[in-house]
């Protein structure tokens, strides 16, 4: 899935003080425990399904094949979690089921797991509740538990409509049940439907990306997210592309395609308010939102993150540890952010969204650097146009749009030398 990857750790992420991993403590299984008592803070709420029924190629999200015996066990394993911390949760505004593929499970688990999140999570009246699904395996039946379980926003995995870029992300579905997931979800009552796309595939033309979003506008989403390729470490897609059996999209190709779905999108009536992500008025992701403006959510399930106060964490990644635990799930990659560290990331979301950044947000920002460097580097970036004022507020420009991640990177980074 594409949608919820921003719970899995930011990519340009510095790590300051990690605690080792559970496999090397040998003691006491490390758990979010520390966090418990400021649950309450958790504005959102992460659950991850881990089951898929093929690997993607590009996929680097933690998901297993088969294991369909698992499923049961999985699930009655994740209702205690939502149990146990739930009762000590306040209010929550969003909640995300991403995976892997959550609408794998059978109708009957699907339903106890969505049955279980409204019982145990205190949800605000006007949550946002979001379910990823790929297309093949919603159902009508799925769709109707979807909305008497209070489900209110569906993000569908469609990645393209073209059957040979599908093949070359060795995504196994049928482009035609894309339109049928969306109406399926519709006609259960569900209006708020976001389309996942993926460009830059290889062999993928500017044309083509032209066709997928025609095709994804034609179905009348109200959001869009549209995310570049990327060749994550271990994974099959980049071993293909370094044995040389697929070739990576030309730079300046790329560029064309980024400037195409802005121009197609924005035609259409929705508008860009983070790089990658595009919504029809009043549909911008509020869950998404939440991880940019880094506020605070609380993670369930194996290898799902969460941040509360500038602690992150991320439970561990295997299925096993995850059912033979019964309280809180093991943890690893804890990352305790310094000041500086935490003003990094604040640029890195806050650049990201179009809205820009306010004057007296990016002043306080640069105020916290040491030696105030960030200023330097702002006004470098002004200089050479990929960075603006506009209304008071910081903004990449057209140009810098293009460039965002050398951007942000240069102003995540603590570099001594400016
Ligand atoms: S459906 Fe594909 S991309 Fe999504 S989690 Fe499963 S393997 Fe990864």
């Amino acid at each position: 899935m594409t949608e919820s990857s921003f719970n899995q750790l930011p990519q340009f992420t510095i790590i300051g003080t990690q605690i080792q991993p559970n496999s090397m403590r040998g003691g006491a299984l490390l758990t979010a425990g520390p966090w418990l008592n400021k649950v309450e803070k958790a504005i959102g709420a992460y659950i991850h399904v881990p089951f898929c029924f093929h690997k993607c190629h590009y996929c680097d999200f933690f998901s297993i094949v088969g294991k369909e015996d698992q499923h049961e066990l999985f699930v009655q394993r994740l209702l205690k979690e939502l149990e146990f911390v739930g009762a000590k949760m306040t209010e929550l505004r969003t909640v995300f089921i991403g995976g892997g593929t959550p609408t794998l499970l059978s109708l009957e688990l699907f339903d106890k797991l969505l049955y279980g999140v409204r019982k145990h999570l205190p949800l605000a009246h006007d949550v946002e509740f979001t379910i990823e699904a790929n297309p093949e395996t919603i159902t009508m039946e799925k769709a109707a538990v979807m909305v008497s379980q209070g489900v209110n926003r569906v993000s569908i995995g469609a990645q393209s409509f073209n059957t040979d870029l599908l093949k070359q992300l060795e995504r196994w579905h049928d482009p035609v049940n894309v339109g049928r997931a969306v109406e399926f979800v519709r006609s259960a009552g569900i209006d708020n439907i976001s389309i996942d796309l993926i460009y830059a595939i290889p062999t993928q033309t500017v044309e083509q990306v032209k066709e997928d979003l025609k095709e994804a506008v034609s179905l009348l989403p109200t959001h869009l997210s549209c995310y570049a390729l990327t060749y994550e470490p271990n994974t099959p897609l980049l071993h293909k592309l370094n044995s040389g059996r697929v070739t990576r999209v030309d730079h300046d190709v790329e560029a064309d395609m980024f400037d195409v779905v802005a121009e197609v999108l924005s035609g259409s009536g929705y508008k860009q308010y983070e790089i990658s992500n595009f919504a029809k008025d009043g549909f911008a992701c509020k869950h998404n939102l939440m991880y940019w403006k880094n506020k605070n959510w609380w993670s369930f399930g194996p290898a799902a993150s969460g941040h509360i106060d500038g602690q992150r964490w991320k439970n561990s990644p295997r299925l096993a540890d995850y059912l033979s635990t019964s309280g809180l799930p093991p943890v690893e990659d804890v990352e305790r952010l310094s000041q500086d560290i935490q003003v990094g990331e604040a640029f890195m979301m806050g650049l990201r969204l179009l809205e820009g950044m306010e004057f007296a947000w990016v002043e306080s920002l640069i105020e916290q650097s040491p030696n105030t460097w960030r200023r330097t580097v702002i006004e470098r970036n002004i200089e050479d146009g990929f960075l603006v004022w506009a209304n008071e507020k910081l903004v990449l420009t057209d140009k810098g749009l293009h460039f965002a991640d050398t951007v942000i990177c240069e102003l995540l980074m603590c570099n001594e030398s400016e």
